[in-house]
This record gives C-alpha cells, structure tokens and sequence, in this order.
C-alpha cells in the first residue's frame, strides 16, 4: 500500500501515519509475509496479542521445538523464546517511563541476546511458560502506560507512541509465529515426502 500525507488529515490520522510509517516501509502494509495489517486500533492489536500463547502452543502441539528452516536463523523453539524476551524488553521499557525514568532506552542486539541465553537448549514447555508469562505483563504495562503522546524514544525508531510500539510488539510476534507456522508446515511436508 502506499502511504502519503495528505490534506484534511486529522491529527490523529496523522499520528497513526507517522507510527506506522517504520514498519510498513519495512514489511508492507499488511505485512507482504505474515499479513499483519498496521491499521490495528490499540485494543485490537493488544487483544490479537493476548492470543498468541495460545495459538504458538497450538502450532507447536507435536513438534519438539527443534524444527528449523535453512533460511531462518532460529529453530522453532528458539522463536518462541525470542518473542516472549523481545516483550519482557519491551515491557521493562515501558515500565521505567512510566515511573519517571526519561523516555529514551537503549537498544539491544537479540542475536547476542539468543546466543547468551542458549535458546536452542532451552526446553520448548519451559520457552512457551515464558511466552505466557511475557505476555501477561506486557499487557499489564501497556493498559498502564500514557496513551497521549510519545511514552519513549528508541535509539534507532525515534520518538514512539504507545500504539507504535504495541503495533510493532504485535508484529514482532505474530511475524515469528508465521515464522514457527511456516518451519512446521515443511518439516511435515518433508516427513510425508519420507514416510
Ligand atoms: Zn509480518
């Protein structure tokens, strides 16, 4: 979709242009891969987040979490526990502001953040406890952060409203659940080519 300012712009229509911009110029809007439309309201993006330990848990019902696709970095499993510690950042960000700390955070590498933590090693019901758990807290912080103005700065995506940042938390997720979605589909694919 393209995306230009226009006349007659409300300003809210012109904040949720502007929040949005970043990750439509990255992915397309909706996403060209997993679909995701970046027009979502706060409370629909918050609600399809609520439902991503359940769908992920479902997705991997069978699967040892070891799955993996040759063009993806992580296996199965490893997604999983990038998507619950990408919240918890996330959520800890949103926490400091919202205690008085100055709005901008530091950014953080994952691939370190992958290596450090041996996501591959890590037991696929314990990475989906940990999903459960991030998203509940995530929840907590964003029904409890400002919802007027910018809640942080990011080092790298600038000043962000607390629908940009719920927008790209949302995306970050839902986009590695296509990623899990996809990894299962060939693994079976592969299985029944065998079989
Ligand atoms: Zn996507």
């Amino acid at each position: 979709m393209s995306v230009s300012p226009g006349n007659g712009r409300t300003q809210q229509q012109w904040q949720n242009w502007r929040v949005s911009t970043s990750g439509i110029s990255t992915y397309g809007d909706p996403c060209r891969e997993c679909g995701f439309s970046w027009g979502a309201s706060l409370d629909s993006a918050v609600a399809l987040m609520s439902a991503v330990p359940s769908r992920v848990g479902a997705l991997l019902a069978g699967a040892t979490g070891r799955e993996r696709l040759p063009v993806l970095e992580w296996s199965v499993g490893a997604y999983v526990s990038h998507i619950g510690d990408n919240l918890t950042i996330w959520t800890e960000r949103l926490r400091g502001v919202a205690s008085g700390a100055p709005p901008l955070v530091g950014a953080y590498d994952e691939s370190a953040l992958a290596r450090a933590r041996n996501y591959e090693e890590i037991a696929l019901p314990a990475a989906l406890w940990s999903l459960g758990r991030a998203v509940v807290e995530w929840g907590e912080a964003v029904a409890q952060s400002d919802q007027s103005g910018t809640v942080l700065i990011h080092p790298e995506r600038g000043k962000l409203t607390l629908r940009a940042v719920v927008l790209a938390n949302v995306h970050d997720a839902l986009h590695h659940a296509w990623d899990i979605e996809r990894t299962l589909r060939c693994s079976a694919t592969e299985r029944a080519a065998r079989a």
